[in-house]
């Protein structure tokens, strides 16, 4: 079976990393990779293929910038074509950004069967980007791969099990990711605390497209350096843009942002995560360390339950007082969140099985 896997975004090549790994073991199954360019700076692309060992994509679409409307529309035309010329028996698409939905679209307008990892997260706000992408990606996929129960439980109560699709619960690849590269972390040079710092990422459009809430995210980020703990922040491209425009002054040690296994590297050494990102919060638990999510909803709803992860917003005076109160909290994994790592090798075998 011909797997045609389309990966444009950071968290994308580190899902695809493991996956591609193990459709490789798999003798009836080979894979072919389409980059569409959404994520293309070296060290929120390259660096990942280089280090994580991802197959070079035969397709690089180089798209980028824009709207969303101009990004998910010429991503579309694009992957129709490299469709056309490869004629896959299924389509592989991750997570929820515009490089997943384009490619869900395209493959499901030309009847191409489509499976969806990370399948059934909902954070119920339409508002953001990636609520729509993975809301739309689950209605034209035929097998969902869900990374845990709640996200099959969301597409039980929207109707789905009524539907001719496989809906399998197989944990999450970004567990066996975390795991599988774990051994190999390295920390980045040039920190100025080798450890007990609040590692910090800062990216949703939530927060960086809304000059009140990243104010206030800045001014609580320079309240804990000074007051709490050092703060580390591999800042995103864009998030840079926008502070540089608004004129905001950043007191903390920002660096570029860092390859996974540096990144790693920091989670294994934080004394606390606070980020708007979804995956650095389930990585925060997978590295036993407490999460304080600058979000106002979580996909990762059990995180929430489970106390590992505090919601806290954009609110200044809640950021600082749940960093206090969470540093240093004992996190425990029991391995039944996320699967335990095995999600990668449950993929490639349904897969096969086909
Ligand atoms: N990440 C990384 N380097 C960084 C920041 C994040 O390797 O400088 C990794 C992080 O460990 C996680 C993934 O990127 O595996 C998360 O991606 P991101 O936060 O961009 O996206 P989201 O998960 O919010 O969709």
């Amino acid at each position: 079976m011909k797997v045609l896997t389309i990966i444009g975004a950071r968290p994308q090549f580190i899902k695809a990393s493991v996956v591609s790994k193990a459709i490789l073991e798999q003798s009836s199954l080979s894979e072919v990779i389409v980059h569409t360019g959404q994520h293309f700076d070296a060290n929120m692309s390259d660096i990942f293929f280089e280090q994580l060992g991802i197959p070079k994509p035969d397709y690089q679409l180089d798209i980028h910038g824009g709207t969303h409307g101009q990004m998910t529309g010429r991503m579309l035309m694009e992957i129709e074509s490299v469709m056309l010329k490869e004629k896959p028996d299924r389509v592989l698409v991750y997570g929820d950004t515009n490089s997943t939905l384009a490619g869900a679209l395209a493959a499901a307008k030309l009847h191409i069967p489509t499976a969806h990892i990370e399948a059934g997260l909902r954070s119920y706000n339409m508002r953001m980007p990636e609520e729509i992408n993975r809301i739309l990606t689950d209605q034209v996929s035929d097998i969902l791969f869900c990374p845990t129960d709640v996200a099959v439980e969301n597409l039980r109560k929207e109707g789905f099990e009524e539907k001719p699709i496989k809906i399998l619960n197989v944990g999450d690849v970004m567990q066996d990711s975390a795991m599988f590269f774990a051994q190999r972390a390295t920390a980045p040079i040039g920190l100025d605390q080798q450890e007990g710092f609040v590692l910090t990422t800062l990216h949703r459009a939530e927060n960086t497209d809304d000059p009140v809430r990243l104010a206030s995210i800045v001014q609580a980020l320079n309240e804990i350096n000074r007051n709490v703990a050092p703060v580390i922040l591999p800042l995103h491209p864009r998030t840079r843009g926008v502070i540089e425009r608004l004129g905001l002054k950043l007191e903390v040690q920002v660096i570029d942002p860092v390859g996974y296994l540096e990144m790693i590297g920091l989670l294994q050494r934080c004394g606390l995560v606070l980020t708007d990102s979804g995956g650095v919060q389930k990585e925060a638990y997978f590295f036993g360390k407490p999460c304080v999510t600058m979000r106002d909803q979580t996909e990762w709803v059990e995180l929430v339950s489970c106390g590992a992860n505090v919601l806290v917003g954009a609110d200044q005076q809640k950021i600082v007082a749940s960093v206090s109160t969470s540093m240093g909290k004992l996190i425990q994994d029991d391995g039944q969140l996320y699967g335990g790592g095995q999600a990668a090798s449950r993929i490639a075998d349904t897969l096969a099985r086909l």
